[in-house]
């Protein structure tokens, strides 16, 4: 099920907050398939972006389309169950749940009914299926170990990386990472980069939030640049980096 072409497109969205304009009038397209950059100094407004693609702010204006369909504004819930998955800069995990279980709870439709009698340690037909499944995603971001480890009790990095796994669990067209390299040590940086690569590697899209260069430049296949709520720039990681907007918005960060 190889898919292409347009996925995501922003006609002028909007997000003010009373005078600060943290989203100014943003217009780009993610293709299917891509990990599509989202960069730019601190307070440029990549956080408010992405929190109105999710549903949790509605913007102030503008056009959100998935694959042509509007998107849901301002509903988590309604962006969630049209295809959209994000993890949040702050982890939202159970910390005395375990990481299977964690991932299970993040599941959708005939997984939650069945996650009582999965806890209860039964797991038959459809609830092994959904184990099964939620194993395969703790493998893919490298977490299949720690299974049965509460998520209390994980490192600070596996701990985001099972953030990812939950994201993951509800199956997404299109999947919103928030610096999800920020307070990590380098080691599990370069497992970041890993699991992103494995992500694409599934057919899923991703529009990656990062203030590090040097991880866009390793994963990316399209990057924009945003500086005060506006584009400043937007094309290959190569280009972006060299282009004198970018430097300027950089050093001035
Ligand atoms: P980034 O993620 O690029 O660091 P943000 O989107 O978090 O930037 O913030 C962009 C601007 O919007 C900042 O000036 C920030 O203070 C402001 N902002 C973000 N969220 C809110 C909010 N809920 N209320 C008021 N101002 C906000
Ligand atoms: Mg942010």
């Amino acid at each position: 099920k190889e898919e292409s072409g347009l996925l995501l497109e922003l006609v002028e969205v909007k997000r003010h907050f009373g005078g600060i304009k943290a989203v100014d009038g943003v217009s780009m397209q993610v293709l299917a398939g891509h990990v599509h950059g989202l960069i730019g100094p601190n307070g440029s407004g990549k956080s408010t972006l992405v929190n109105v693609i999710s549903g949790l702010y509605a913007p102030s204006a503008g056009q959100l389309r998935l694959r042509g369909e509007d998107l849901p504004k301002g509903s988590l819930f309604k962006v969630s169950r049209a295809g959209v998955a994000r993890t949040f800069q702050n982890l939202q995990l159970f910390a005395e749940l375990s990481a299977l279980e964690n991932v299970m709870v993040a599941c959708e439709g005939a997984y939650r009914k069945s996650l009582p009698l999965v806890l209860l340690g039964f797991a038959y037909g459809e609830e092994h299926k959904a184990q099964a499944d939620a194993l395969a995603l703790l493998e893919l971001v490298g977490l299949a170990n720690e299974a049965r480890t509460k998520a209390k009790d994980l490192p600070y990095g596996a701990q985001r990386f099972l953030e990812i796994a939950r994201a993951l669990a509800r199956k997404p067209k299109l999947l919103i990472l928030d610096e999800p390299a920020a307070g990590l040590a380098h080691p599990d940086v370069l497992n970041l980069i890993e699991i992103v690569r494995k992500i694409r590697a599934r057919g899923i899209t991703t529009i990656l939030i990062e203030h590090h260069m040097s991880v866009v430049n390793e994963v990316c296949d399209f990057v924009t640049v945003l500086d005060e709520g506006k584009i400043i720039a937007q094309g290959l990681p190569d280009d972006v980096k060299r282009d004198p907007h970018v430097i300027a918005a950089y050093l001035g960060d």
